[in-house]
């Protein structure tokens, strides 16, 4: 086999949550043009079924949008039960969907720490649990997109909920990488510096000259797009990864370097 074969996906199925924007479009395009059949499941219906329209054009792959709340248990449980209708299975799951609030520790509130906590630590849960439960027939890979924030204090945005819920992730990680290994799943994750999506766009408010604080801690010169995390991603869901499991890998333009 040649070393590009090991990233084809070609007849395998994956999620990707917050697949329709982002990050998660980016990693959804990486996997369909590697071959994966790709279901875009987030939040916002006619942007899901947008997405996954174009991936489907684009790639040649069938796709498919199913809308959900990855905090939402019954939702889960039912995306990924609409993934095995169509599809069979599922052997690749990429935790993306994530949300970030910029707050003082000392003025942000329990439903703020919460809602953070429900989607970025709580959504990881659920989406492993199902869509693993479903990969313990044949195996599969599991990507939890977490951040270079479970390593790092950001600055100068406040967002301990935030950097708290990423750390949650990469230690959840390790483990389920360690208990789920006699199932031939692999878990990793993909640690991202900053990126320019409407999430970054976000921490414009608590700082207009934001990009130069970040880009001065930065090894490289810009901040790019998802474009530059996607090829990771797709490393990682793939047997081009086959010998990692409970791995981070960071892609932060040399940020946590300093
Ligand atoms: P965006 O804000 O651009 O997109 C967020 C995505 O998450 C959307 O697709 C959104 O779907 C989805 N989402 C949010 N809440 C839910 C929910 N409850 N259920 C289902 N889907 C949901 O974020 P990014 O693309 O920037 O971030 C993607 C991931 O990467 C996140 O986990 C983030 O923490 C992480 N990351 C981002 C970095 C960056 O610099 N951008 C750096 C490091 C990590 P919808 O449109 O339907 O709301």
């Amino acid at each position: 086999m040649s070393v590009l074969d090991r990233f084809d996906l070609s007849g395998r199925t994956a999620i990707v949550t917050g697949g329709n924007r982002g990050i998660g479009r980016e990693i959804a395009d990486a996997l369909a043009e590697a071959g994966a059949n790709v279901v875009v499941a987030n939040r916002s219906e006619d942007s899901g079924e947008t997405a996954a329209e174009e991936l489907a054009d684009d790639w040649d792959v069938e796709t498919l949008a199913v809308p959900v709340d990855v905090a939402d248990e019954a939702e889960v449980e039912a995306m990924v039960d609409a993934t095995v209708d169509r599809f069979g299975g599922v052997d690749v799951l990429v935790n993306n969907a994530g949300i970030v609030v910029h707050e003082a520790a000392e003025e942000m509130t329990v439903d703020e720490w919460d809602a953070v906590m429900q989607v970025n630590v709580r959504g990881v849960f659920l989406c492993s649990k199902y869509a693993g439960i479903e990969m313990m027939e044949s195996g599969g890979t599991i990507l939890n997109v977490s951040s270079m924030s479970a390593r790092i204090a950001n600055y100068p945005q406040r967002q301990v909920a935030y950097n708290a819920s990423k750390g949650a992730v990469e230690s959840f990680s390790r483990q389920l990488a360690s208990e789920w290994a006699e199932h031939d799943i692999r878990v990793n994750c993909l640690a991202p510096g900053y990126i320019r999506t409407d999430n970054t766009d976000q921490a414009d408010d608590v700082d207009p000259n934001i990009d130069e604080v970040w880009r001065s801690e930065m090894l490289m010169d810009e901040i790019p797009g998802p474009e530059a995390v996607a090829p990771a991603a797709l490393y990682l869901a793939s047997d081009a990864s086959s010998y990692v499991t409970g791995a981070s890998l960071v892609v932060d333009g040399g940020y946590t370097v300093r």
